[in-house]
């Protein structure tokens, strides 16, 4: 079927959207991801906090496709440790990705298979190109949303299992008040 064009509204700030197909991540879908879980079952046990949401277009996942939408990653810490997106390759390795930071601060942290790593810095009006074949993770440092529009295509497909069974390498934690990267002490 022959798609007919369209036009989405994103708010600037916010990132929010007249998209109905939302995605929330709450801490207790990501908890084993922080390096301090018990500093995140320790949040969850007063308040299971919304770490990020991301807007999907709901289109088949098929070559011909962009999927695009906005990632909105919400201010806080666990501990030490900013939050942060699951992160995740593609299923279709080799396919790369554009993120474009709408506002809000942060890093891009990616890395290879191979070992190669890379934290690149969003503030609105940076476009980070991010390769294929490099996992890719959002992380908020700053006081306000991170809300960056990211488009792709349609089949790459989302792994999150290898991240979630081996972690990033590195962590982006805040230490005498600043983003300091630093190994991941859980890194398999
Ligand atoms: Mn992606």
């Amino acid at each position: 079927m022959v798609k007919k064009p369209f036009s989405i509204s994103f708010d600037l700030q916010t990132g929010n959207t007249d998209k109905k197909l939302v995605t929330s991540r709450y801490l207790s879908d990501m908890k084993e991801m922080y390096y301090d879980v018990s500093k995140a079952e320790e949040i969850i046990k007063n308040k299971n906090e919304k770490i990020y949401d991301f807007t999907e277009l709901g289109f088949d996942e098929v070559e011909q496709d962009l999927l695009y939408g906005t990632s909105i990653v919400y201010p806080g810490k666990v501990g030490e440790e900013y939050y942060m997106t699951k992160g995740h390759f593609h299923t279709k390795l080799d396919l790369a990705e554009v993120y474009y930071c709408l506002s809000g601060k942060g890093y891009m942290l990616m890395e290879t298979p191979e070992g190669e790593w890379d934290a690149v810095e969003l503030e609105a009006g940076k476009a980070v190109y991010v390769p294929g074949r490099w996992a890719h993770r959002s992380i908020n440092v700053s006081d306000e949303p991170l809300v960056t529009f990211f488009v792709f295509r349609a089949d790459a497909g989302h792994d999150y299992g290898t991240i979630e069974t081996k972690g990033y390498r590195k962590l982006i934690v805040e230490r005498d008040g600043k983003p300091t990267i630093i190994d991941n002490p859980k890194w398999k």
